[in-house]
């Protein structure tokens, strides 16, 4: 059924999540317009031939002229210039959201547009894949997965639920919580894995040309798991520690002390503090399935 919440919807940054995105409005929305907006003439081609957007250019303040819904769908070092150049042209009543996988430091970057007077409903849907680019988006890319929105305590309520409407048209469930709870709570579930893959892969590639053959062969044990994550997007990532600094230092702190114990426990042969950590960690994966996570 056709839903209509929103006239003309800016995407800047139309890559894997935003294109994903625009999928999802020409799927259900098909009476709002989609304006699409990157840098480089290839990504626009791109999203021309795929057919998921109306207009298309590489200027963030044309693309948002006359929309009523905004969404920021760039790296996240991106944000502050996009901010500048586009909160004088807003439409006063416009929506600004994002999908940016850090929620503080990106607030900060668009202050621009709250000192515009801008309604501003900061987004992250956990969704997400290690391709990058309008060809790899797909329309169930979000389905069951959660919506994280961190609003600014006085944002106006219809804002909140108006972006929450679209959220839950993709398919995701929607919550909300503070900017620097939701950059913890990811430092521990995405970012800590992501350095600790990029580490191990990066660990391997420096070892002898010999060993490197028998890695490759060998993968199925556990590396070629790692391999997967350390494929995403090097600027994307770039960004994400550089912008939630604090909590990812925090948690590599904790995660840190954690592998010296189990470090300790092999070295001495400490067969029940194996286990034991072995047996919680399962249960841990047996929760994440019975919350359809997996
Ligand atoms: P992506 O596939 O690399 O797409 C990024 C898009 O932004 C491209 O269309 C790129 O096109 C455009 N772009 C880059 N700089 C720009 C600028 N200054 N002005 C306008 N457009 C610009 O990235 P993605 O995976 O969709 O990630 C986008 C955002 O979603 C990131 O902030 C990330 O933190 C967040 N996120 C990602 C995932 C994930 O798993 N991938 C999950 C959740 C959230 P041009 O290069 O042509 O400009």
């Amino acid at each position: 059924m056709a839903v209509k919440l929103f006239d003309r919807v800016a995407l800047i940054g139309i890559g894997l999540i935003g294109s994903s995105l625009a999928r999802v409005l020409r799927r259900d929305c098909p009476d709002t317009a989609i304006v699409a907006c990157a840098r480089r003439a290839e990504t626009l081609d791109a999203v021309r031939r795929l057919g998921i957007a109306d207009e298309t250019t590489d200027d963030p303040a044309a693309a948002v002229a006359g929309a009523d819904l905004v969404v920021i769908a760039t790296p996240l070092s991106a944000y502050a210039e996009i901010a500048e150049r586009i909160a004088p042209v807003l439409r006063k009543d416009a929506i600004v959201t994002d999908v940016g996988s850090v929620k503080a430091a990106v607030i900060r970057d668009l202050a621009p547009l709250q000192a515009a007077g801008i309604r501003l409903v900061p987004g992250h849907p956990v969704a997400g894949t290690e391709h990058s680019g309008p060809e790899s988006g797909f329309a169930e890319l979000f389905q069951d997965r959660w919506c994280i929105l961190t609003p600014p305590p006085d944002t106006d309520p219809e804002a909140v639920a108006k972006v929450t409407q679209l959220w839950e048209l993709a398919g995701m469930r929607v919550t909300t919580m503070m900017p620097d709870h939701h950059d913890m709570v990811l430092a521990m579930t995405s970012h800590l894995p992501h350095l600790i893959a990029y580490t191990i892969v990066g660990t391997a590639t420096a070892l002898g040309d010999d060993l490197k053959s028998e890695i490759i062969a060998f993968s199925a044990g556990g590396f070629r798991d790692f391999t997967r994550i350390a494929a995403s997007d090097p600027v994307m990532w770039r960004d994400i520690f550089i912008k939630n600094r604090e909590a990812v230092l925090e948690i590599l702190q904790r995660f840190s002390e954690d592998l010296t114990a189990l470090q300790r426990a092999i070295r001495w042969g400490e067969a029940d503090t194996l286990e034991k950590r072995f047996r919680e960690t399962r249960a841990i994966r047996r929760s994440i399935i019975e919350a359809k996570q997996a």
